[in-house]
């Protein structure tokens, strides 16, 4: 999954409105951050082999510390409490961990059995993967609803918090389309320096959300929690 990580993220704008959708967006999609520097440093594996799904070409061989549920609910107590001892906001701080988690459900639904539970057990998967159009609707209807919610919960205070925004989105479009129709890349290098390249998605959700406000309603419903 790739959009429908970064709708998470834009979802969870309106229940932590004060949270930096660069902080959230980091959250969501921290496992997938994670995973190219392991990939790099050998401590998990993943193979290219074209057809292995209808949509991705990849085989997840090896993949306990990203990708592992167990794993992931470590990294989202780590998270969440390094968020809580530097912020002091509860709230935020759950929903923080909660993204990172989320991250390992959405992935559930798309991929085919390869996410372990504990490192070395049974993989799931329901394979969504391979039905190409239902994989792509679903990955774009999470990203309208993600991006609807997060427009619903901020308002922009000038131009780059407008356009930011719509060119953020339809970047990830643009992305989301062509990991689903694109050429299997070609090695696991390239694989794991593009992925590096997620980091930017992050500074520029980052940059965009310094350029839009919270919305009264949603500034409230803060407070008053
Ligand atoms: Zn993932």
């Amino acid at each position: 999954m790739f959009a429908g990580h970064f709708a998470a993220a834009l979802a969870a704008k309106s229940v932590a409105p004060r949270t930096s959708l660069g902080t959230l967006t980091f959250a969501a999609q921290w496992i997938d951050l994670l995973w190219p520097t392991l990939l790099l440093a050998g401590l998990e594996r993943v193979r290219i082999e074209p057809g292995a799904t209808a949509t991705n070409p990849l085989v997840f061989e090896h993949y306990p510390w990203s990708h592992s549920l167990a794993a992931v609910f470590a990294w989202a107590l780590v998270i969440g409490a390094l968020h809580f001892t530097t912020r002091r906001n509860a709230r935020a701080a759950v929903v923080i961990g909660a993204l990172v988690v989320s991250h390992w459900l959405l992935d559930v639904v798309v991929h085919v059995p390869d996410l372990p539970v504990v490192p070395g057990g049974t993989p799931v998967g329901a394979g969504l993967w391979n039905h190409r159009e239902a994989a792509l609707l679903l990955e774009l209807g999470l990203l309208a609803g993600g991006a609807a919610l997060y427009v619903r919960s901020t308002s922009a205070l000038d131009r780059i918090g407008r356009w930011g925004l719509a060119a953020f989105i339809a970047f990830l479009v643009v992305i989301q389309v062509a990991n689903t129709f694109g050429d299997p890349p070609p090695s696991v290098t390239a694989i794991a320096w593009v992925g590096q390249l997620q980091w930017l998605l992050v500074a520029w959700a980052l940059w965009l959300d310094r350029h839009r406000a919270p919305r009264m309603a949603a500034r409230l419903s803060e407070a008053t929690a």
